[in-house]
């Protein structure tokens, strides 16, 4: 497993580095922001640790460039500050999870497998349909006739959940276990964010399926 890393702090980049190649992943550390573009341009990565405060060109910059570009690896980002509009920005902009420093080593880790493990069950399935939508989740297409768009790993998780349970009700408890894991501090708040991403691309593509909201447990599926 490939492992992009983009720190500026050095000594933060040399610990980290050591831990995942303990672990026996496969490192490239830079520096600054516009290498780690150009880095992630290569898709040749399975994830992206991406820190926000970088000099040349910042974590969120990096991120809206290379989701721009349409590169669809796995992305954390390494948040000083765990005020929640910088998380939102970061989800926003195409990130996969967040990790507010500092950490501990063992979550970092826990966070890497559960994108790995997440990225491959993904990729394993196929072509999942609903009223008039179509989503082929290796490609991470949603379709609506004529219409397409693509979705990021989480969103594609919410997806994929919402669509193998239509018309049932499932609960924001149960979707932050199944996008975070029972282990994290992730809130309502972020769910609702992907929630809202989702409800945009359905209203772009004008599909009859709609993600309802049921006041106070959560959200179901219908067409
Ligand atoms: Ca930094």
């Amino acid at each position: 497993m490939n492992v992009l890393l983009i720190e500026d702090e050095r000594k933060l980049s040399e610990a980290l580095t050591h831990i995942l190649k303990q672990e026996k992943y496969v490192v490239d550390a830079v520096y600054d922001g516009e290498s780690g573009y150009e880095y992630g341009l290569s898709d040749r990565y399975d994830v992206i640790i991406l820190d926000v405060m970088l000099p040349k060109l910042n974590g969120f910059e990096v991120l809206k460039r290379l989701r721009e570009e349409k590169v669809t690896t796995p992305v954390l980002v390494l948040t000083a500050r765990s005020d929640v509009s910088d998380r939102v920005k970061g989800l926003d902009m195409g990130a996969d999870d967040y990790l507010a420093k500092p950490f501990s080593t063992p979550e970092l880790l826990a966070r890497i497998r559960a994108l790995l493990r997440r990225k491959t069950n993904v990729l394993n399935e196929n072509v999942r349909t609903f009223g008039d939508l179509e989503y082929n989740v290796s490609a991470y297409e949603l379709r609506c006739r004529d219409k397409k768009v693509k979705v990021m790993l989480k969103e594609s998780e919410l997806l994929i959940y919402l669509l193998e349970r239509p018309s049932f009700v499932v609960t924001k408890d149960e979707l932050i276990i199944k996008l975070w894991g029972y282990d994290s501090d992730a809130e309502y708040n972020n769910i609702e964010v992907y929630v809202s991403f989702l409800r945009r691309k359905l209203e772009y593509l004008a599909s009859s399926v709609k993600i309802v909201t049921v006041r106070g447990v959560g959200y179901k599926l219908e067409a």
